[in-house]
């Protein structure tokens, strides 16, 4: 079976580049070099727009934390632009009398997030790392965690492009297409900015408890102990590891099921706790706390590949059953899996749209061809349940089952048709996954 959205590719690059110097250009994980020899960095808004209109195909790299081919151009096509974003001037404005923020395209959370909060501002969740870039999270349906969280995409509520003939467009809230604009798979235009509603400043607590096992787990019972709560096992045992509560304000965490921590744990067993964000219920600002990793450990690239699946939640203890049944296979691949919860979205190709949703998150060790069969059996398995895969980590799914198990992918091919008529933005994996219906 081919794999991973045209993803996983086993090939490691000796040389990574980003900047157009010759060297090959590959992603964060180093398991993707991707087709274009040269990575366009276009400095002013004038060089992008005439950069995008006269290329054939256009795809835009963020900070390249995807873990498959979604941001790259065709292999060998004749007037392909793979760009970034890097050298335009960052922007983050925050306007405190509407409560919002206008970010540019290249902009990574961690900035985003110090900037918001010395407003007094704050975003309702982050992900585990606060170095990804916000135009490609939410481009790929990124979330964190929480019973009440939706993904990170659900805070915007405008975006400008850059569409194919080098105008720009800017789509709000309640516009038509609006609910397609937002995780657009990087198939619409270049984000040149999206503007994010915030919310007033919060300090969160973080506490971690030891292990959990699964037998007797009150799923919701533990979901619900928290803001946020996410549970990791390596699947060695019918257990969870580790569960993280990420508490608003300083009010107690009741967690009876398990013992707490007495120090500071790092998700994957056996590896120091330094980079992560502080625990044992110390209080702290948001962004300080909601991410797992601490913003000022900037890890460049990383010894591993993901994948996840995002499903409805009410399914969550048949999953854990399932995977529970596969731990023989999984186990020896697997660094950690993490659980979450997502909150129903509105966003036509979100993994959680229209369904409160459980995730199960697989960080693997660096080794395609030992993980690639683990992920196909894992999505066998879990077929049943209407999985969703991660838009930006390694899968197999099948292409027609994927289009059905989203019931707008009919309104976005027509968005995709109407902002980018021939197709400029569109690369093998888009085409893979909503060419039917282009
Ligand atoms: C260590 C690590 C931790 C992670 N944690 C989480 C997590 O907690 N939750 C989760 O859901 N995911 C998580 N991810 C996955 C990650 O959030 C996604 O892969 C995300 O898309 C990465 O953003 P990026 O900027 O690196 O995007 P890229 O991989 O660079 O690009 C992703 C997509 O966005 C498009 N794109 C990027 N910028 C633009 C732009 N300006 N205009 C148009 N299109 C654009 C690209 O073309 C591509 O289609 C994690 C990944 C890593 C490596």
């Amino acid at each position: 079976m081919e794999t991973a959205g045209a993803g996983a590719d086993s090939r490691r690059s000796t040389t990574t580049g980003r900047d157009g110097t010759g060297g090959a250009v590959t992603n964060w994980a180093g398991n993707i070099t991707f087709s274009a020899r040269e990575l366009h960095r276009p400095a002013s808004l004038s060089a992008l727009q005439a950069l995008v209109a006269g290329s054939r195909q256009v795809r835009v790299l963020g900070s390249g934390h995807s873990f498959n081919r979604i941001a790259d151009v065709d292999p060998d096509a004749a007037g392909a632009a793979l760009l970034s974003l890097s050298a335009l001037e960052p922007s983050v404005d925050v306007d405190t009398s509407a409560r919002t923020v206008r970010v540019s395209g290249g902009v990574r959370y961690a900035e985003l997030a110090r900037r918001v909060a010395s407003f007094g501002l704050a975003l309702p969740n982050m992900a585990s790392l606060p170095h990804i870039s916000v135009a490609g999270s939410v481009a790929t349906g990124t979330h964190g965690s929480g019973n009440g969280n939706q993904s990170l995409a659900e805070s915007v509520r405008a975006v400008e492009l850059v569409t194919a003939d080098g105008e720009t467009v800017v789509l709000q809230r309640g516009d038509d297409g609006f609910d397609g604009s937002v995780v657009s798979l990087g198939a619409l235009g270049v984000v040149l900015s999206l503007t994010l509603d915030l919310e007033p400043d919060f300090g969160v607590c973080q506490h971690v408890f030891g292990e959990l096992p699964l037998s007797g787990l009150d799923f919701e019972a533990v979901t619900s102990a928290a803001y946020s709560v996410s549970l990791f096992t390596d699947w060695r045992g019918p257990r969870f590891n580790q569960v993280w509560l990420k508490q608003r304000g300083k009010s107690p965490v009741g967690f009876p099921w398990a013992a707490p921590a007495s120090a500071p744990q790092h998700p994957v067993p056996g590896m120091p706790a330094v980079n992560c964000t502080q625990q044992l219920g110390v209080a702290g600002p948001w962004h300080e706390r909601l991410p797992h990793f601490r913003a000022e450990f900037t890890p460049s690239s990383g010894a591993e590949l993901q994948s996840e699946y995002l499903l409805p939640r009410e399914h969550a203890l048949t999953a854990l059953h399932i995977l529970d049944s596969l731990r023989d296979e999984v186990a020896p691949v697997l660094q950690v899996c993490e659980v979450r919860t997502v909150a129903a979205d509105t966003q036509w190709l979100s993994p959680a749209h229209g369904r409160d949703t459980v995730a199960f998150h697989f960080t693997w060790v660096p080794d395609a061809a030992a993980v690639l069969p683990v992920v196909s059996r894992i999505e066998e398995h879990l077929a049943q349940l209407s999985p969703r895969p991660h838009w930006g980590k390694v899968f197999a799914a099948d292409p027609a089952e994927l289009g059905a198990r989203y019931p707008h992918a009919a309104d976005f091919a027509a968005l995709a048709g109407r902002l980018d008529p021939a197709g400029k933005f569109r690369n093998a994996f888009v085409r893979r996954f909503l060419g039917p219906l282009l």
